[in-house]
């Protein structure tokens, strides 16, 4: 086979994986060496499914000797499958570096053989481009679960980022759908990475997973519970969410041609961020009596619905922690508003004038004392003139494959 068809092959079947984006790690250039890794991480182009491709996204091959029921490259499909060698895998990265074509790689694999042998296949990988290539660039590797420690550990000094994917959100869909897999095998290499971090403060590596949505019968609930506990436990920076495109006919999963949920999908990165980024616990966001997000609004804003008697907010006196709870104020609308008000109160024009759009934070506001709204606006209104407020045309970049991407953008 050649490395055109083999290319073609792994490429391909890397698609679903979509916990690739860089860690914003910084590695110099080296006297002699190629590549660097920039402050701000590395730049994104993304592709026609919404990924990244800025890095060269392969798997190492799509051999496997698991039967994971919701993956193409289970052993039990009848698929075409590829191998590369170490050798093949660093050639491409640096060829195709060297022609400004990639700024680094990504590289995951099926289980070949075994776990250590397919570990020790990336290992060899990396240190061909680390060392004989000195290579600089960006790399992200899948860890695989299950290897011995030696090998993990010596793919942690190679790497930018690491990633192992726990895929089904509870440890019964993963018995069922899964069966070589546990969430403690799963999470071992992250947990050696986080050990790893903290032992070498000057090389702290990244670390992400990737959870599949609406394959199983999980709510937002539990999923967001995992992902807080996640980013508490296991240091890790980013949790992906990959909306389940049915890819076999299996029992127990969504039938072929069911639609991925994309805007599941879209509110569970929205919420995700209001967790790390807003201060929101995720049982603010989803609780037992409504445990998955409301898709017609984003959650910032569901939430302030629920939470009506809180408002409205002052402008001028809240605390930052305040501000960034009113829906349609963002982070950078709030600090521009910190800002401002330190020399005088502002008014309704300031607002305006500092590029902060009234439509959705009038109704949860006042400035100066004053509402911007009928005082007599109850949640069954706000709701309905929210919801006939005109949506932006759908964003191009998040469509994936054929499916259309209904969602609405914008500060939360
Ligand atoms: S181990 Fe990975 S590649 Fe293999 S079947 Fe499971 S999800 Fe697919």
């Amino acid at each position: 086979m050649t490395i055109d068809e083999k290319l073609t092959i792994l490429t391909d079947s890397a698609k679903y994986d979509v916990s690739c984006s860089s860690s914003g790690s910084v590695r110099t250039l080296d006297f002699g060496g190629v590549g660097s890794v920039a402050n701000g991480g590395i730049c994104h182009a993304y592709s026609a499914d919404g990924r990244c491709i800025s890095l060269l996204k392969i798997l190492f091959t799509n051999y496997c000797i698991y039967d994971c029921a919701y993956c193409v490259n289970r052993i039990g499909n009848d698929i075409r499958r590829a191998a590369f060698t170490p050798e093949e895998v660093a050639g491409l990265t640096i060829n195709f570096y060297r022609r400004n074509m990639i700024e680094g790689l990504f590289l995951s694999s099926g289980i070949i053989s075994s776990e250590d042998h397919t570990m020790r296949l990336i290992l060899k990988t990396l240190r061909l481009l680390r060392h004989t290539y000195r290579f600089n660039g960006y790399i992200h590797v899948k860890l695989i679960p299950g290897a011995s420690e030696d090998l993990i550990i010596e793919t942690l000094t190679l790497a930018d980022r690491v990633s192992s994917n726990i895929e089904l959100p509870s440890s019964q869909s993963l018995a069922l759908l899964a069966p070589d897999k546990t969430r403690e095998k799963v999470l071992q290499p992250l947990t050696m990475a986080k050990n790893y971090s903290l032992e070498h403060q000057k090389h702290p590596i990244g670390m992400s997973t990737q959870l599949i949505i609406g394959a199983t019968p999980e709510s937002d609930l539990e999923i967001l519970r995992l992902s807080t506990s996640l980013y508490k436990k296991t240091m890790l920076k980013r949790v992906y969410y990959s909306a389940y495109i049915p890819i076999n006919n299996v029992k127990n999963l969504p039938s072929l041609g069911t639609p991925p949920p994309l805007l599941r999908e879209h509110r569970l990165y929205q919420a995700d961020w209001l967790i790390r980024f807003y201060g929101f616990g995720y049982n603010e966001i989803v609780d037992e009596a409504a445990p998955n997000l409301d898709e017609r609004f984003d959650p910032k804003l569901s939430w302030a619905l629920r939470n009506l008697h809180l408002f409205p907010i002052e402008i001028n006196t809240a605390d930052r922690e305040t501000l960034l709870r009113i829906p349609g104020l963002g982070v950078r609308g709030v600090d521009k508003i910190l800002k401002a008000r330190r020399f005088r109160p502002l008014n309704v024009y300031d607002l305006e004038t500092m590029k902060i759009s009234l439509k959705r934070l009038r109704y949860f506001v006042t400035v100066g004392g004053k509402l911007l709204i009928d005082r007599s606006m109850d949640y069954q209104q706000i709701q309905t003139e929210l919801l006939s407020l005109p949506k932006p045309p759908p964003s191009a970049q998040p469509t994936l494959f054929e499916y259309f991407y209904p969602t609405v953008m914008g500060e939360l």
